[in-house]
């Protein structure tokens, strides 16, 4: 299969240098064009930022020219963007203007209704809001977006459940790890040895986004999902990997067996698809009462599934279990990787213009 030339937007920044690294030899896609902003714009990759991650440093494209963030310079068919929500919000439409499906880990249209907010294992039918998006905006390319890190673990746990037995209520109790907030992110004086109870903005994005996934589809648009969601996100001093506290009150009051059963019985469209960035098993149940633990098991499945255990009752709400998956894998580039692994077997990149590789 010839691979389809792709764009990182942020390329310097935490999730951009996860993109590089994970679009190495990938087999759809290749990354011919990197961007960041106009202080990093006209210097090589490696002189514009620091390589943080293991494998090979830059992902091999160390001396490729940064671009501008524009589609004048860094136009691509597919285009990966970790740009914050500002720049995004002006960047990210030009691309879709000009053609480009653009895969966003950026807030800024997460919540517009005709904007996929997407995880594949959960709601790959979302991808229908595409043509919506682009009658109503008038672009031939689009935005599609994955949610925020923990809304992204979170939903992954919560998906088999609300199709087995539907959903009532959600209580959360996050403890983030530090390179959620980018780089450098809090300050080490801040963050070590203490636990800090307070993201800006983080439990409103929670409590929205799970609702828009677990929602349906209707005259073209999502509908959020009539359930409660209660988010409480604290930053704690680990290194990656968002660990998260779970209780839930489903329908007809499952036992923690029932559960577990589902959870283990999932098989959703990116596993029955085997799209290359898919985990084999999306969630990973454990059985001994220490796991999962950030240190054992983030990394497993190259951070792509996410972990369970201690699933048991709740005397508040029926069911309780706790959760642990990737911030920045599988809640940033990994996920849109998958996003547009997906939209591509959909067939989605067909519409899009030619001539722009
Ligand atoms: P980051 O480390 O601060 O990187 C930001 C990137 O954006 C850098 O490459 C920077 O380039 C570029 N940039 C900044 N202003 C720009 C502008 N005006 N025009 C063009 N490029 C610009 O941030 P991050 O943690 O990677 O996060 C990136 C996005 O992913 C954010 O929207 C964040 O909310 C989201 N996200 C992050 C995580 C996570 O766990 N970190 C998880 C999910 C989603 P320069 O180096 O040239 O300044």
């Amino acid at each position: 299969m010839t691979r389809i030339p792709v764009t990182v937007l942020g390329a310097t920044g935490v999730v951009g240098q996860r993109f590089v690294r994970r679009l190495a030899g990938h087999p759809m896609f290749e990354v011919t064009r990197l961007a960041a902003s106009d202080r990093s714009a006209g210097k090589t990759y490696r002189d514009a930022c620091e390589w943080r991650l293991d494998g090979e440093p830059y992902g091999g494209l160390g001396d490729q020219l940064l671009l501008p963030s524009g589609p004048e310079a860094a136009m691509a068919p597919v285009v990966f963007s970790a740009l914050d929500n500002a720049a995004a919000k002006e960047v990210e439409p030009a691309f879709a203007r000009a053609g480009a499906l653009v895969f966003s880990n950026a807030a800024s249209f997460r919540m517009d209704e005709d904007v996929p907010l997407l995880v594949p294992e959960v709601n790959p039918d979302h991808l229908g809001l595409l043509p919506t998006q682009r009658s109503r905006r008038g672009w031939s390319g689009g935005i599609l977006t994955n949610p925020n890190c923990t809304s992204t673990v979170l939903v992954m746990a919560l998906a088999p459940l609300h199709a087995a037995f539907g959903l009532e209520a959600v209580l959360m109790t996050s403890m983030q790890a530090a390179s959620g907030a980018g780089y450098p992110g809090v300050p080490s004086l801040d963050i070590l040895g203490n636990v800090l109870p307070y993201i800006g903005g983080e439990e409103a994005k929670v409590e929205r986004e799970v609702a828009k996934m677990l929602g349906t589809m209707a005259g073209g648009l999502a509908v959020s999902a009539p359930m409660a969601v209660s988010a409480l996100c604290y930053r704690v001093p680990v290194l990656e990997g968002h660990s998260e506290s779970v209780s839930v009150r489903l329908k007809g009051d499952p036992d923690p067996e029932q559960v577990r059963e589902a959870m283990a019985a999932w098989k959703p469209v990116p596993q029955q698809l085997a799209l290359p960035s898919a985990p084999l098993v999306p969630i990973r149940l454990h059985h001994a009462e220490n796991r999962p633990q950030v240190r054992l098991d983030v990394e497993e499945d190259g951070g792509m599934s996410v972990h369970v255990g201690r699933i048991r009752r709740c005397p508040v709400l029926g069911v309780k279990f706790a959760l642990l998956g990737h911030n920045t894998e599988r809640g940033a580039a990994g996920g849109s990787v998958l996003n547009a692994e997906l939209a591509v077997a959909r067939g989605y990149l067909a519409a899009v213009a030619q001539g722009v590789a």
